[in-house]
């Protein structure tokens, strides 16, 4: 993992005025050593790509239907994200297994769609607090990377983000032990050992270069912390 993934996902937030926070992004780093990667809203998408052409900042999408075409309402398709000028798409965030009821299987559906249309698919896993209480945290994330990934997923194709959803937007992170608990039995139980590996879950420039000095902790995926770049780009800058 010589190359470590600094993935920004700004969820429901951003508009064109924005783009200049990732064209400041881009401008402070030139030639990155690691991947840059900022997923938009589905809005802007293809601004901030034409807004990063030539630069060393990627853009993806931040979900996609299953199908590559048809009769669905108010959604997009791998293959248009990619048109778009996207080259990944984040799949399975809890937010959308929470507020649109999306499983396990219906998200490796789309990362199968995701990969047909080229796209490398970022798959969010995590157990709930409640679950964490239970104990259930490894039975939990090691269920959903079984049932999340589809056949063809390898190292070129697929990324695994753990987020804990109550590290989400909440300040709390896990100990480093928690986190490397957690990274290590899904290292153990990839079908391709060379899938990076991203933490995510309250990821901020003040804890940023301890959690990436985790042995299988191969780069985070940020929330907030990723819609300006000054903040990203210390985190970046951690990698
Ligand atoms: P925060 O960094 O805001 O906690 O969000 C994490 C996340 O959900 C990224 O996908």
């Amino acid at each position: 993992h010589a190359c470590k993934l600094a993935t920004g996902n700004w969820k429901m937030n951003g508009l064109r005025a924005d783009l200049d926070e990732a064209r400041a992004l881009a401008a402070g780093f030139p030639d990155a050593k690691c991947g840059i990667l900022l997923c938009p809203p589905a809005t802007l998408v293809c601004a901030m790509a034409d807004a990063l052409s030539g630069s060393a900042v990627m853009v993806g999408g931040q979900d996609c239907h299953a199908q590559t075409t048809g009769a669905h309402t108010g959604d997009i398709s791998a293959q248009m994200l990619a048109d778009a000028g996207a080259r990944q798409v984040i799949l399975g965030h809890s937010e959308r297994r929470a507020d649109h009821a999306e499983t396990s299987a219906q998200v490796a559906a789309k990362a199968a769609a995701a990969h047909a249309a080229g796209l490398v698919a970022i798959i969010c896993i995590g157990e709930t607090e409640s679950q964490r209480d239970a104990g259930q945290t490894l039975d939990v994330v090691l269920s959903q990377l079984a049932q999340s990934l589809p056949d063809e997923a390898t190292s070129a194709n697929t990324v695994i983000a753990y987020e804990p959803v109550w590290a989400i937007g909440t300040g709390r992170t896990p100990t480093l032990e928690q986190i490397t608990e957690v990274h290590d039995a899904l290292r153990a139980n990839l079908p391709d050992q060379a899938i990076s590996l991203l933490y995510g879950g309250s990821v901020k420039p003040g804890n940023a270069a301890e959690i990436f000095a985790i042995a299988n902790v191969d780069g985070a995926l940020v929330g907030g912390a990723s819609l300006k770049a000054v903040d990203f780009g210390a985190i970046i800058a951690a990698l």
